[in-house]
């Protein structure tokens, strides 16, 4: 069976010695984080994801879902107790604001819990995770009314969330969706329509799922202009919060898929079921935003909670195989051949996932206290800058960590050879369930447009700018000292080709919009790579911190991180050049054979 630890110690190191979180103490929520909490629930988490949900990773993929005659949907053995298990540790909710009910901690924990539950069984983490979007969509948008009916019981795990975008002929291009919404006298509304993949959208481990629904009431705009976002709970709450009637809403089947068997992914028919608006009418897009922002966050801790599993597996496979000698002579004279872990290709694979990792995760991290400065500070100028980092950053993270989150686990799985292929190992169910982080949510070319089309010239380029400004100081601060300059040095040159291709876009895609549509993927993929080599800069500064301070213990752990972050400097970072040729390259090769040409 795959092993999993999860990895607390490199959160601590995030959290107290790179963002020092002490600085964040003014914010609402922060002051009652203190260190020793922080461990201690960390601790528990790791304790649940290790004993409890990866022992059932394999049984949800084996197992799936089933739906029975009547429509319902069990969800695999022992989920049900697992979930019961997430409810009374009160982990949906704990970054949820105390004045709706939750514990109002630091969303990095929520993040970094996230992180923890999608290693050990991302199908099962789905259920929570959907809930915490939902649940944050109706905190931004809801009514008081809605607010103080349905967020207590989704909070506490009583009732889960779904988001209900996708119709057969509708995926990207939301402007298509046909469920339509009628007005009824009582300020409630009738909603009809097919809605497809809707994850979680019916199952046995909560006893309502309130749905949250795309749709256009009747007379609205074409397009996405008139599409309007609805409450639509399976079972219509009474207004003390009991259970009333059933909704006319019904799975209509499960979804067949390549992984995440443990999730159920419905066909959800709406045959008039009663909702309630969130937000203003026409105005649904923006409000499903909120949720959709919150999930594509969420996606990109997937990519980066399947590519650690698969690490830690493909280390302990690789101290534990014997094939071969070291180049350099027997390691292990005693042995019949030396463990595969001496071999340098073998090293090259686990380094390179061990550095995508860290720096990953960092990353993570730090969007994640940026997006508690959105929502908390006091300080509209500083509100206002962290939600420009959101902005800029979330399609970089869903886009770049589920791409080389899914690589990362390919990569892993060629540790184990010709075991890897075989189920019994584990690896390759990581592969699969490894391959829909990158489609759902926006399909990553889409997160890679709205990186380029959107986010770049937003506000006349303020995030990017505010972006450039940070990294390039820190290059410049940090230049002259001696045992930064393996670090500080490359990260200038990768930050040089983003400027670059920034420019080559600004000079080159106003008129021929095709050359920034070619181009988009690599460029996001050199934004991460920048982004990823300052947060290794920036680890590395504080490991060097650390050991000149004495390192407390954790000397060897800080030398790791100096070899691991010279390790990304030196063959992961460079990859940036060749991004940069190919976005100079334009679009004519991929666009000149007419589409009846191929
Ligand atoms: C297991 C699973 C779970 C899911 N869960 C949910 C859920 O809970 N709720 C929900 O609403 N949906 C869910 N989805 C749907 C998912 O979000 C969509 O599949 C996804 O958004 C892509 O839509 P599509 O499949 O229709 O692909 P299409 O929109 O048809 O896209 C096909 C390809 O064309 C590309 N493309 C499309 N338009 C453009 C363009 N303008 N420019 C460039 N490239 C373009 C895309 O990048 C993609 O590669 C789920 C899907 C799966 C498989």
């Amino acid at each position: 069976m795959p092993v999993y630890k999860a990895p607390v110690d490199e959160v601590l190191f995030l959290l107290n010695d790179v963002f020092h979180i002490e600085r964040y103490a003014n914010l609402p929520g922060f002051a009652d984080a203190a260190p020793d909490l922080i461990e201690a629930i960390l601790g528990e988490a790791a304790k649940l994801c290790e004993d409890v949900l990866l022992p059932l990773n394999r049984v949800g993929d084996t197992e799936g879902c089933h739906r029975h005659d009547d429509g319902s949907v069990s969800t695999p053995a022992g989920f049900k107790d697992a979930f019961k298990k997430i409810v009374e540790g009160g982990w949906i909710g704990i970054s949820v604001p105390s004045e709706f009910g939750g514990q109002g901690l630091p969303s990095a924990l929520t993040q970094t819990v996230n992180e923890f539950l999608g290693s050990a069984n991302m199908a099962f983490a789905m259920y929570p995770g959907l809930t915490q979007g939902a649940i944050a969509a109706l905190i931004a948008h809801g009514t008081p009314e809605l607010q103080k009916l349905y967020l207590p019981k989704m909070i506490a795990g009583e009732w889960t969330g779904t988001m209900n975008l996708t119709e057969p002929q509708c995926g990207t291009d939301l402007g298509l969706i046909r469920t339509k919404a009628v007005r009824q006298a009582d300020g409630s509304y009738r909603i009809t329509g097919t809605k497809i993949f809707i994850s979680a959208g019916e199952h046995d481990l909560a006893e309502n799922i309130v749905h949250l629904v795309l749709g256009r009431i009747e007379g609205a705009p074409a397009g996405t202009k008139g599409l309007s976002l609805f409450v639509v709970p399976k079972v219509v709450p009474n207004p003390d919060g009991s259970l009333g009637a059933r909704n006319a809403v019904a799975c209509g089947s499960l979804e067949e898929k390549m992984g995440i068997h443990g999730n159920s992914t419905c066909v959800m028919n709406y045959d008039g079921a009663t909702g309630w608006l969130v937000a203003e009418e026409n105005h649904g897009l923006a409000a499903m935003f909120t949720m959709m922002n919150e999930a594509r966050l969420g996606v990109g801790v997937q990519g980066l909670a399947l590519s650690e599993v698969a690490y830690q597996n493909a280390v302990a496979y690789a101290k534990d195989r014997l094939q071969g000698r070291a180049m350099t002579g027997a390691k292990f004279k005693d042995k019949p051949a030396d463990p595969i872990i001496v071999h340098p290709d073998v090293r090259r694979v686990l380094m390179s996932i061990r550095a995508f990792n860290e720096a990953a995760r960092a990353l993570v991290m730090w969007t994640a206290l940026k997006s508690d400065v959105a929502r908390r500070s006091s300080d509209a100028k500083e509100r206002e800058s962290a939600d420009d980092h959101m902005g800029l950053l979330t399609p970089v993270i869903k886009g770049v960590l589920t791409d080389q989150g899914f690589a990362n686990t390919v990569a892993a799985q060629q540790v184990f050879g010709g075991h890897g292929y075989i189920k019994e190992w584990g690896m390759e169910q990581y592969v699969r369930d490894a391959r829909i982080p990158m489609i759902y949510e926006g399909a990553n070319g889409i997160q890679a447009l709205d990186l380029v089309g959107r986010k770049l010239a937003k506000d006349g380029g303020r995030a990017l700018t505010a972006f450039f400004t940070e990294v390039q100081g820190f290059v410049k601060e940090n230049a002259g000292d001696a045992g930064l300059t393996l670090y500080v040095e490359p990260l200038g040159k990768a930050l040089g080709h983003l400027q670059q291709a920034t420019m080559w876009f600004a000079q080159n895609a106003l008129a021929k919009p095709e050359n920034a549509g070619a181009g988009a993927t690599d460029y996001m993929h050199l934004f991460g790579l920048v982004a990823l080599g300052y947060m290794w800069a920036r680890m590395a500064q504080a490991a060097k911190q650390k050991l000149a301070a004495g390192a407390n213990g954790a000397g060897e752990r800080m030398n790791a991180k100096l070899v691991t972050g010279r390790f990304f400097v030196e063959r992961l970072l460079p990859d940036t050049a060749t991004h940069l040729a190919r976005i100079q390259a334009g679009a004519a090769s991929t666009m000149d054979l007419p589409a009846d040409g191929f």
